[in-house]
């Protein structure tokens, strides 16, 4: 393992984010690994962590004052084991290809986690988003998938919305796809309600993230109810955990972006939930404006000379990351446990660093992965294309069951899995396990390819 590690360093230099999410997966499924030596006989680790495919491409686009401007478009389909190739877009100005590297990686995983036939990829672009106009917008998804839409098809790989690209972005990308094409399929998912998308699809990671937790939490016979939570992010997924933790009788305290973050010690409340909403998805504002309309919150500035994030250091019981990776690391983790956080439930991907996630597991804390926890959005894309391909609309009861359904099944394969291996309660060995096992045997089974 050491020597694969070793190798991809050497051969992909400066790719961190993708370093770490495969330390992280290869470190957990080494007694699979010694159980199977056909995997090393046909070369598995070495296959897994090796994309299929890497497509990298120019993306030029005039702005409202005819400037042209060139970003750097990216898709990785990393494995197609399971099925078509599935998972999001990032439009923000971090992205590289190490970071689309890592999340492709991890997408492998969840998408294997989630029961459906879908195998993983992730794509973006270093284009960010924020400040600029929907024309400036729709120029540039126009541009993107105008190369973008030569390598996607609804048998082939089928994109959806990450940071940065939400209804808005997924509404052109379809466009231009569809006038390219000639032929109006369900080649992305997150798409507007009216033109083919699924109910509960913007709420799905959150709500599932909920879901996720709540089984956590019955396991030591406990529930939202009264529970304190610090969220992270504002964006969709930040906004649907919040929606949900309150639909199950918790309080959260906290949101954030990348400016900053606001606590509301009297909790965000439905309607200042409606606020937040409006604030981010409609007036594209900053979350400092919170404090503006509550003025009994507080706002803090992102500071990333302290070393730590001042978010992760209020007294509470869950903590539920909704930003981005990398969030946590081992001083917030720290900072966590002394603030009596029993569970961690990650929304984002990968938002704990290495030596976060060896504290919560040290301490025993409900500790659940993002492969696992967040793995209710890519679900119900899944549900998405199978809606698209009966050409039928499930109503959102029967799409939200489906949904809940899903996340216990994670749940439950984390625990016995991570019971069979003798590592019971450790939720992130459960899920790399089982998301692994089901995908190199379809590996096994396809042959050298
Ligand atoms: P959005 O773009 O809707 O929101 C992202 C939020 O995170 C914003 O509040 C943003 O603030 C903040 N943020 C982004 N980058 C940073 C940063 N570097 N530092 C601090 N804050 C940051 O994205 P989503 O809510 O869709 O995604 C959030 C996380 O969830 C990501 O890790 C994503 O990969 C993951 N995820 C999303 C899924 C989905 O269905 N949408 C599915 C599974 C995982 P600002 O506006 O200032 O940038």
């Amino acid at each position: 393992m050491n020597e694969i590690i070793e190798k991809i360093r050497q051969r992909d230099p400066g790719q961190n984010e993708f370093y770490q999410a495969v330390e992280e997966v290869l470190d957990t499924v080494k007694p699979v690994i010694e159980r199977h030596p056909e995997y090393r006989q046909a070369a598995i680790l070495e296959r897994i962590i090796e994309p299929e495919r890497v497509i990298m491409f120019r993306v030029p686009w005039m702005d409202d004052q005819e400037q042209v401007h060139v970003n750097r478009g990216f898709r990785v389909e990393m494995n197609s084991a399971l099925g078509p190739y599935k998972g999001g877009l990032r439009f923000h100005p971090s992205v590289n290809l190490g970071i689309i590297k890592f999340l492709a990686f991890e997408q492998v995983f969840k998408n294997s986690l989630t029961t459906l036939s879908m195998g993983g990829a992730k794509g973006g672009s270093d284009f960010n988003p924020k400040g600029k106009s929907d024309n400036e917008v729709m120029r540039f998804c126009q541009s993107f998938m105008s190369e973008l839409y030569r390598h996607i098809g609804p048998y082939t790989d089928v994109p959806a919305g990450d940071i940065g690209v939400g209804a808005r972005e997924i509404g052109y990308l379809f466009g231009m796809y569809k006038k390219l094409r000639n032929e109006f399929t369900g080649v992305l998912t997150g798409k507007s309600l009216n033109w083919g998308g699924s109910l509960i699809r913007p709420e799905a990671t959150g709500y599932g993230n909920v879901y996720f937790a709540a089984e956590m939490l019955a396991t030591r016979e406990e529930s939202f109810e009264d529970k304190k939570c610090l969220v992270s992010g504002s964006g969709n997924v930040a906004q649907f955990t919040t929606e949900k933790v309150l639909q199950l009788g918790g309080k959260v305290l906290t949101l954030s972006d990348s400016s900053g973050y606001i606590y509301d010690e009297e909790g965000i409340d439905e309607q200042k939930l409606a606020f937040v909403k409006e604030l981010k998805n409609i007036r594209r504002g900053r979350i400092r404006e919170y404090t503006e309309k509550y003025p009994g919150a507080v706002y803090t500035d992102a500071d990333l000379s302290l070393g730590y994030n001042p978010l992760w250091n209020h007294k509470a019981d869950c903590a539920l990351p909704s930003a981005t990776e990398n969030e946590i690391n081992g001083q917030d983790a720290q900072n966590l446990i002394d603030n009596g956080i029993t569970l961690i439930s990650e929304g984002s991907n990968m938002p704990s660093t290495p030596d976060a996630i060896r504290l919560f597991i040290q301490h025993k804390l409900l500790y659940a992965p993002g492969k696992a926890s967040n793995a209710g959005g890519v679900a119900v894309s899944g549900l998405e294309m199978a809606q698209n391909s009966m050409r039928l609309s499930w109503p959102r009861e029967e799409v939200e069951s489906r949904l809940k359904i899903i996340m216990k099944s994670i749940h439950k394969t984390c625990i016995d899995v991570s019971d069979y291996y003798g590592m019971s309660g450790n939720y992130a060995a459960g899920a790399n396990i089982a998301g692994f096992v089901k995908v190199v045997n379809a590996m096994l089974d396809q042959g050298v390819v």
